[in-house]
């Protein structure tokens, strides 16, 4: 254990291609570059200036050419290692380069432009495939490219939250704690944390409208890139669920299909690989590509998961490091309106009036009622302007739910930024957060 207020300076020496795997410890670390250059994934670290990393962070501080890292604080563990599969992935990202290099000379030439490439990411979850997606990001945009970044894993939600598809343009190298810009996502709110969940022994299956929501995403993305030569250019990488057998193998078909992908990267598994190779064979413009997967990626529990889909929560209200502070804002029932869409826990099919269809239709919008339910909920703000558009509609942000007063039929609910909601159309789903107060 570490002395209150005491220094625990530790230097490491590494080699060139070998890296230093961190798990923080409670605490913050201190970390800095001390001789020649490193990165975390895929993104330079500027020499000699000391950062700050937040408690539990899992990272690697890899060097080319080797590099003296200086560490100051006590960590989980950290520990050397020479075997990384960097060199394959930044092969990867070689080619991704001329493609891109390729679509951009052609943007003067052809009357077709040329697509830039489109990278899917696809794996077991703990294969590493955030953690590529980031580095394939980070080395595009060091290079001047400025490629988008679609997340589809709901489970995680790196761009938001989790229960949300998102896309991002990313423009400069991503940075390692605050991890994806937001001020030009779009977002849409799909509102459970897999397209399969279970909420109080009640399946509710949203496979349909997961696939309306990355089809909706998809077609937004299509046009923006139409009319943007840079970002046709620079291309797409786009990461997925961990979820790879029976259903989850078929949205995967789904997102490949639905975003015209023309690479598909495979880390860690070779049925999957091979099942993909075998049905994409016919296709000749998709390359299906085998990768390793990093030792150094951190295998997590599903309760791990679920408590850091919780703090990726808090975080888009808190902050990476708690240094924001979400604005508390309080309305009247009628000030706004929620919304839920297709698979809530459904009625008995006895409750049902006769002759109805006690198979719900998975993409209808109902309204939902505000009372105690609603408390600690996680709804999306829609920009639809009518209830009918909210399927199609993308999201501004989120809000959370602190408060529900039923006689005075006040709701208090927190946003990350002040002022009126830009639209009075909610969206509730399956996620809530219990606030336990700050981190
Ligand atoms: P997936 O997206 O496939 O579920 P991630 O890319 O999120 O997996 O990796 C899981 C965890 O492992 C993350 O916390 C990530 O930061 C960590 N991690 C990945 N690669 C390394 C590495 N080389 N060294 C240390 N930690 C790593």
């Amino acid at each position: 254990g570490a002395v209150p207020g005491s220094s625990n300076l530790k230097q490491v020496k590494l080699e060139r291609e070998s890296e230093l795997r961190i798990e923080v410890s409670d605490e913050d670390l201190k970390l800095r570059v001390v001789n020649g250059t490193a990165e975390i994934f895929g993104s330079e670290l500027p020499p000699g200036i000391w950062r700050k990393f937040p408690p539990r962070l899992k990272f690697a501080v890899f060097t080319w050419y080797g590099a003296t890292i200086e560490m100051d604080g006590v960590t989980e563990t950290d520990y050397t290692a020479d075997e990384t599969p960097m060199v394959s992935y930044v092969n990867v990202h070689a080619i991704l380069d001329a493609r891109r290099r390729f679509a951009k000379a052609s943007t003067s030439t052809d009357s077709e432009p040329v697509q830039g490439p489109r990278v899917i990411v696809v794996g077991p979850t703990d294969s590493g495939k955030s953690t590529l997606t980031k580095m394939l990001l980070s080395w595009a945009a060091k290079q001047g490219w400025k490629p988008t970044f679609v997340d589809l894993d709901v489970g995680q939600g790196s761009i938001t939250i989790p229960g949300a598809i998102a896309a991002t343009p990313i423009e400069m190298p991503l940075d390692p704690v605050e991890g994806f810009p937001l001020d030009m996502a779009l977002v849409y709110y799909f509102g459970h944390s897999a397209p399969i969940t279970s909420v109080n022994n009640n399946t509710i299956n949203n496979v349909e409208l997961y696939k309306v929501l990355v089809k909706e995403l998809a077609q937004v993305l299509e046009t923006q890139v139409a009319g943007n030569p840079e970002s046709r250019a620079a291309g797409m990488v786009i990461n997925t669920m961990g979820w790879i057998d029976g259903v989850g193998y078929e949205l995967l078909l789904h997102a490949i299909d639905t975003f015209k992908a023309s690479v598909v990267l495979v880390l860690g598994q070779e049925k999957l690989f091979s099942m993909l190779k075998d049905v994409l064979r016919t296709k000749s413009n998709v390359d299906v590509v085998k990768l390793h997967k990093s030792g150094g990626v951190v295998a997590r529990s599903g309760a791990v998961r679920k408590a850091s889909r919780a703090s990726r929560i808090k975080e888009y209200f808190y902050g990476p490091s708690n240094e924001l502070s979400p604005y508390a804002n309080t309305v009247s029932f009628s000030d706004v309106q929620v919304f839920r869409i297709g698979g809530g826990p459904r009625a008995p099919t006895s409750a049902l009036p006769i002759g109805s269809d006690p198979v719900s239709n998975p993409l209808r919008v109902t309204p939902v009622n505000i009372d105690q339910g609603l408390l600690h909920s996680i709804l999306g703000v829609s920009y639809a302007e009518e209830p009918d558009q909210i399927i199609s509609s993308n999201v501004s942000g989120f809000v959370h739910v602190t408060e529900v007063d039923m006689h005075r039929n006040k709701i208090t609910y927190l946003a990350p930024s002040p002022g009126a909601l830009p639209s009075k159309f909610l969206v509730a789903g399956s996620l809530s957060l219990v606030d336990e107060g700050r981190r």
